[in-house]
């Protein structure tokens, strides 16, 4: 068996070990590459894992356009999770629409208003959450896991694509004829908020399109927990969705 086929086999085999002994488990898309392999692999095999997604109400239109090639493509739902109307009122009327370029603590607010409260939300009751992180991605993550204790939401949290390198994630994409977010082919390796998201030029750490405005050490919005901690980032890249 190839490399390749080595991983794709363990990660089929991580999601099935989820279904058969960490339900129920919800996957959180965020309609990118890798998270697109996992749905395929999930829908594909009829695993019962609910998928769902952070609809914050910035995201791009291409982005949102996903959410229907996918129930085109696999006939399936994603769940969407929208944050507190009140909460983003109150923001924007004290604040305005677009103050998380004024500070770190608004940026931060406002990811905790759109993202993180919502993400508590959707795992609410589970016992295990996936992801489509990889080590990969950022020199935050050389340590990822496929399967990690997550303290702060109590429960198991997988990354099962956590070894998979950029190459895999689009092999499997292009073999499979996966639906894919059509930004990844304008220079957008890595996809979030449209607000917060740019596209990066060659050479660029994958990351670098993500609130390029800020330190790089204060880039975190709080959705991924390491040994019950946020991650704190020392490299031009970020530990976040
Ligand atoms: S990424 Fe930007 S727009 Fe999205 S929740 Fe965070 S600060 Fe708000």
């Amino acid at each position: 068996m190839s490399v390749f086929a080595d991983k794709l086999s363990l990660t089929l085999h991580t999601l099935r070990r989820i279904e058969g002994e960490f339900s129920p488990a919800v996957f959180a898309s965020s309609l990118a590459a890798e998270d697109m392999v996992l749905t395929d692999l999930i829908l594909n095999n009829q695993l019962n894992i609910e998928i769902f997604s952070l609809q914050t109400g910035r995201l791009h239109a291409e982005t949102l356009g996903m959410i229907e090639r996918v129930k085109a493509h696999y006939g399936k739902d994603i769940s969407l999770f929208l944050p507190d109307e009140q909460a983003v009122n109150d923001y924007v009327t004290r604040h305005g629409l677009n103050a998380f370029y004024d500070s770190v603590d608004l940026r931060k607010e406002c990811c905790r208003i759109r993202k993180v409260e919502p993400l508590n939300r959707a795992l609410a009751g589970k016992a295990a959450w996936i992801t489509g992180q990889r080590k990969a991605q950022a020199a935050t993550r050389t340590e990822l896991a496929i399967q990690e204790d997550d303290v702060a939401h109590g429960m198991q949290k997988f990354n099962p694509l956590a070894d998979w390198s950029e190459d895999d994630v689009w092999h499997y994409i292009r073999s499979n004829a996966v639906p894919y977010n059509p930004l990844h082919d304008k220079g957008y390796p890595s996809i979030g908020c449209e607000p917060c998201t740019r596209a990066i030029q060659a050479g660029e750490d994958v990351r670098a399109g993500r609130w390029w405005w800020e330190n790089p050490e204060s880039k975190e919005c709080g959705l991924h927990v390491v040994d019950g901690k946020l991650i704190r980032i020392r490299a031009a890249s970020v530990a976040a969705e």
